[in-house]
């Protein structure tokens, strides 16, 4: 065990003692706040599947109670000026920044995640506040929109209290990119958090009322999706959901919110494709490639998931990933040489695994990488399916693991075909050293967000979002706003147009 290791695991206990010990209860209106039925849920780790401690199961009572808080504290929080908001947000990322290395070792072991992407993500928990802060002021700005006889102009306002519920793959992170811009934009917010990764949310609600959020602006209520998140989707005070996870929870959360006729944000699945062509930097494209499948142990929205290789360079290309994937470090997460940790839970190792058998079945070729120890417990070695058809199911069903399928490609119409032939939408990149192809290609993709000769590379101002069964709505930037605020439009007249008149 090395030095680090042993150092950053000692670093994590400090911080897991609490959790370990105790019951997690919900965050509701300022204070912790105990279950209404007083069930609890058990979390355990993924690493070594030890006891996390009990956590809060949150139902409708407990919903109930942080939707009202939310309610009484949206009165004061819509009014509060940009300034002040700003401000207050900005206290809140230096608080996340003080807090981030804890942040980090936690989410580790409770998602395990390797603490090289996690100490990243903590961080971009505090970019995320930083980046919507800094736009609060100006939330509420519109357009003038002049006609020959009206002034029209446009405000936009703050919607209510906003739901958020966020998977567990990079829960932390996930979570602030939801519930930032919500508080940036004037909204309060109820937040439900996967129940496979709890921790990290508790740590967000205790940091922003440590830097100073007022209570109920932000509440936490744990629990299972089929309780607390069915709940919050139904509840007449939320007026908005904003949701991250699987393409079948945002059918269902569509229906449980047709009720309350609920504004709806879905950042859902993806298989998205990498297309590699015989005229790119090879090496570059080499390296994306194997980054954007094994990073986050494959637990990725935008993992390049399908990899499609011109002909011309598909047997050398495959065999170099395949080389990759023999030396890529699977191990503790909290190790920071790891590489690839434990996926989140049994019942994910499960559904991976199933694939591993199944593309035996299908007729694809299996390389694994054999680090010891790295197909036991919830540790999956990272995977390559090469010879697959972008029809067999390792090709069209996201896998959500470090599980990558290579399909040779003839020429730009065949890629660009067998890339859209898939119900997903989210993400693309193409590596070509053509540039009018680059072009071409990325118009064609059926894609909300393409990238070329790169990996998956945020800039926060532009859009985050998928088409077809991979989301509704767009993050980022402004489009953040779009969702958590009714644009009005006020239209004032010269008092000069002839007004109509009846019965006069
Ligand atoms: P999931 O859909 O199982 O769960 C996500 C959240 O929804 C959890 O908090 C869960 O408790 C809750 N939930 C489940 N059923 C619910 C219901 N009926 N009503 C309300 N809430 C409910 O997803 P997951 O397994 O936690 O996360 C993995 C998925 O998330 C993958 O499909 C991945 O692609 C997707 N994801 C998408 C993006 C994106 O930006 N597009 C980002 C990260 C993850």
């Amino acid at each position: 065990m090395s030095d680090r290791l042993t150092d950053n695991m000692a670093k994590a206990e400090t911080s897991l003692a609490r959790f370990r010990s105790g019951t997690l209860h919900h965050w509701i209106d300022g204070e912790h706040r105990e279950s209404s039925s007083g069930e609890t849920f058990d979390n355990h780790t993924p690493v070594d599947d030890s006891f996390l401690g009990a956590v809060a199961s949150g139902d409708a009572h407990d919903v109930e109670h942080a939707a009202n808080a939310a309610t009484r504290a949206f009165a004061e929080w819509r009014k509060m000026p940009g300034g002040k908001r700003r401000a207050l947000l900005h206290d809140i990322a230096d608080a996340i920044e003080a807090r981030a290395w804890q942040i980090a070792v936690v989410e580790s072991m409770d998602s395990g995640q390797p603490i090289r992407f996690m100490a990243a993500a903590a961080k971009r928990g505090a970019e995320n506040f930083r980046f919507f802060a800094d736009r609060a002021p100006g939330a509420r700005d519109g357009l003038a929109l002049p006609a020959a006889q009206h002034m029209n102009y446009t405000v936009r306002l703050p919607i209510g209290p906003v739901g958020a519920i966020t998977p567990w793959n990079t829960p932390f992170m996930l979570s602030t990119w939801k519930i930032a811009p919500a508080l940036a934009a004037g909204c309060t917010v109820v937040h439900k958090p996967a129940e496979w990764s709890p921790l990290s949310a508790a740590l967000l609600a205790e940091t922003c009322h440590e830097a100073g959020l007022p209570a109920g602006v932000l509440n936490t209520v744990q629990g299972t999706g089929e309780r607390a998140g069915v709940a919050l989707t139904e509840h007449e005070a939320i007026k908005a959901v904003a949701f991250i996870g699987e393409s079948r929870t945002g059918s269902l959360i569509m229906a449980q919110s047709a009720g309350t006729l609920k504004r709806l944000h879905f950042e859902l699945g993806g298989k998205n494709p990498v297309v590699v062509f015989d005229d790119a930097d090879l090496d570059r494209a080499l390296d994306a490639a194997v980054f954007m499948i094994y990073s986050l142990n494959g637990e990725r929205c935008t993992s390049s998931s399908r990899l499609f290789v011109q002909d011309t360079i598909y047997d050398e290309f495959v065999e170099q990933v395949a080389q990759r994937i023999r030396k890529i470090k699977v191990g503790h997460p909290l190790d920071p040489a790891t590489e690839i940790g434990p996926l989140i839970h049994p019942r994910h190792v499960e559904k991976v695994r199933s694939y591993l058998a199944l593309a035996e079945v299908e007729g694809a070729r299996v390389t694994t990488g054999a680090s010891p120890g790295s197909s036991e417990g919830n540790f999956v070695p990272p995977t390559l399916f090469s010879s697959a058809r972008n029809e067999m199911r390792i090709a069209q069903e996201e896998i959500f693991g470090p599980v990558l399928t290579a399909i040779p490609f003839s020429n730009e119409a065949e890629a660009l075909r067998l890339a859209n032939d898939v119900r997903y939408g989210l993400a693309g990149y193409v590596w070509t050293g053509d540039a009018g192809r680059a072009h071409r290609f990325a118009e064609g993709l059926d894609a909300g967000m393409v990238w070329v000769n790169s990996e998956n590379n945020r800039h926060l101002p532009s859009p985050f979002g998928g088409m077809k069964y991979s989301g509704i709505g767009r993050d980022g930037g402004d489009y953040s706003f779009d969702f958590y605020m009714e644009t009005k439009n006020i239209c004032i007249a010269h008092d000069t147009h002839r007004v109509p008149s009846l019965g006069r």
